[in-house]
């Protein structure tokens, strides 16, 4: 499996402001291959197996999305954590497209920084 198969098994749809791969194809629930999900697949892609204990989440708060760089192994203790530092809690879903493009919301970077980081073991 390639991340390029995957996508076109889920007729993905690009999101070009933030870079998210959105499902578009057969689920059984949202997202869900075969009872897997999508993303999960995408992160083994990308990453190898999920560690124990960890789960697949998402950087970018979008369910459906499966770009391997907006996906990360954690918990939920650091899911609430990065939701958090990434002031999420200020409204940063609540941005229009317009309002994002404009403002440079620099998360597709910083999700790149931190997956680096957590493939060099500083974090988590
Ligand atoms: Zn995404």
């Amino acid at each position: 499996m390639t991340i390029e198969r995957l996508a076109e098994i889920g007729r993905a749809v690009e999101d070009e402001i933030t870079g998210c791969l959105l499902w578009r194809g057969q689920t059984t629930r949202a997202g869900f291959v075969a009872d897997r999900r999508a993303y999960v697949i995408a992160f083994e892609i990308g990453n190898g197996p999920v560690p124990d204990g960890r789960i697949v989440r998402h950087r970018c708060d979008q369910p459906g999305c499966f770009a391997p760089a907006h996906l990360y192994a954690g918990t939920p203790a650091t899911n609430v954590r990065d939701a958090w530092s990434r002031g999420r809690s200020r409204g940063f879903v609540s941005y229009s497209r317009e309002e994002r493009k404009a403002r440079g919301v620099g998360w597709p970077d910083s999700a790149r920084q931190t997956a680096a980081a957590n493939r060099a073991g500083r974090l988590g």
